[in-house]
């Protein structure tokens, strides 16, 4: 019997047992919860449940699990003398459920053919899809030339703490070739680099009748608001006519509304906090609220740093988040620039501001992920899709972030969602259908069974 004749016949067999292990993991409500955070649950209690639920289940399988201090863990399996693993890397902790659901989000409720809770398409329904395609692959005794590694985070939608540890203090070694199955089908082979930066401006005594000013919530947020404090009653009402729609606020303050749109793609938004800073520019003639207007050119041209490629497109630069800390304008940018850009662009970015009167206080980086397509683990996951699927479609590429740049260059994002799937990720009614479910565990268990098995 061939590896995907025993494949079929495992998941015809399993189907209910991969549904209810699935539902399982999603009735644990694996938001990030720093109340309950104790020793071995640095991400609270219920991403720690989550991930040794699915130890255990690997564990039963008959792989050998390994909990890294509830951070991250993985389960493996293969020859014991092959040097190098290949490694599926999937994230247990899911985003908050917010509201709207038509059944519970923690419910995982089956109707109309598919299953519906937060998590199902993001990342524990094709994570466990991964699960059950390794235990066919364990089970099937198929002959294997490196080791296979399933490895879980639980900080994936927060601050990736989890491969920090993974790689860092819990020092485990980089696969030979990876992919992490929280993006879409064919695949992705580029992600744009990014870094997150706080800035600061000291504001000009024509500013000194304005107390504060706050705008974003997050640095990958276009802000759909912001708010002025001034006891300059005048300035206030030079607002308000310019803004009609505008909220007068008790005790002094002015509020204006924008469009809040993903900080990767801030054109698709209207920046609150840059509609308020072109007022109070021109009421003031302060030139750190006309230098806040440039900095929020979404192509990155008032940081001296637009610009693009063939292979992901232009560089795109978010103000997230403005506030008035202790008389300096405080200003945080999210910049996601091209993928075949190197690291030079922070320091001409710092420089330009620097120019421009700004100083910076802090800043996060990560490096953009390009995995040629004529290199591996492209060429075979490419393959395997195109022979699951029969369709041709080329690798894409994208701005956001995935635990492919983790373990770049040798890892991609894979699946699992396809053209016309529902795009219900982060949002309410979150569902997987069971039969992508199931087409997945056949995917991702001939995925990791090829993979084993490249040469050298
Ligand atoms: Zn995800």
């Amino acid at each position: 019997m061939s590896f995907i004749e025993f494949l079929d016949s495992y998941i015809t067999a399993n189907k209910d047992v991969a549904i209810a292990s699935l539902q399982g993991c999603l009735r644990i409500p694996s938001v990030k919860d720093d109340a309950t955070v104790a020793p071995g649950a640095p991400f609270g209690k219920a991403c720690a449940d989550a991930l040794t639920y699915t130890l255990d289940m690997c564990s039963a399988a008959g792989m050998n699990s390994v909990n890294l201090d509830g951070y991250v863990g993985y389960a493996e399996f293969g020859p014991e003398d092959a040097e190098e693993h290949v490694a599926l890397l999937g994230h247990l902790d899911v985003v908050p459920p917010g509201d709207g659901w038509t059944d519970g989000p923690w419910d995982a409720v089956v109707r109309d053919g598919r299953i519906w809770s937060r998590g199902t398409q993001d990342d524990k329904g094709p994570t466990f899809a991964g699960v059950h395609g390794a235990i066919a692959l364990l089970q099937s005794g198929a002959e294997l030339r490196h080791r296979v590694r399933l490895i879980f985070g639980c900080d994936e939608e927060s601050s990736w703490q989890c491969m920090e540890h993974y790689f860092g203090a819990a020092g485990q070694p980089m696969p030979k070739l990876a992919f992490t199955p929280d993006a879409g089908f064919p695949l992705y082979h580029a992600e744009k680099g990014s870094f997150t930066a706080t800035v600061s401006r000291p504001l000009g005594v024509k500013s000194g009748a304005i107390s504060g000013f706050t705008s974003g919530l997050r640095p990958n947020m276009v802000p759909d608001k912001a708010t002025v404090t001034s006891t300059d009653e005048s300035l206030i009402s030079q607002l308000v006519a310019v803004f009609p729609d505008g909220v007068k606020i008790t005790s002094g303050g002015f509020q204006v509304t924008g469009v809040s749109a993903h900080g990767g793609a801030p054109h698709g938004g209207v920046n609150a906090a840059m509609l308020l800073a072109r007022a109070l520019a021109e009421a003031t003639g302060d030139s750190t609220w006309v230098t806040l207007v440039d900095l929020c050119d979404c192509d990155g041209r008032g940081a001296g740093i637009d610009g693009s490629d063939d292979l992901t497109g232009p560089l795109t630069l978010n103000v997230g988040v403005v506030n008035i800390v202790n008389g300096q304008l405080e200003v945080v940018i999210n910049v996601r620039y091209p993928a075949t850009w190197d690291d030079s662009v922070l320091q001409r970015c710092w420089d330009n501001l620097a120019d421009r009167g700004w100083t910076l206080n802090h800043f996060d980086h990560t490096a953009p992920l390009h995995v040629p397509v004529d290199q591996e683990p492209v060429k075979t996951l490419l393959s395997v899709y195109r022979d699951h699927t029969g369709d041709m479609s080329a690798p894409k590429t994208m701005g956001g972030r995935t635990y492919a740049t983790s373990v770049q260059p040798v890892g991609v994002a894979f699946g699992a969602a396809m053209a016309g799937d529902p795009e219900v990720a982060h949002r309410p009614d979150e569902n997987i259908s069971i039969e992508r479910y199931l087409q997945c565990i056949r995917i991702y268990g001939d995925a990791l069974y090829r993979l084993a098995n490249v040469d050298a």
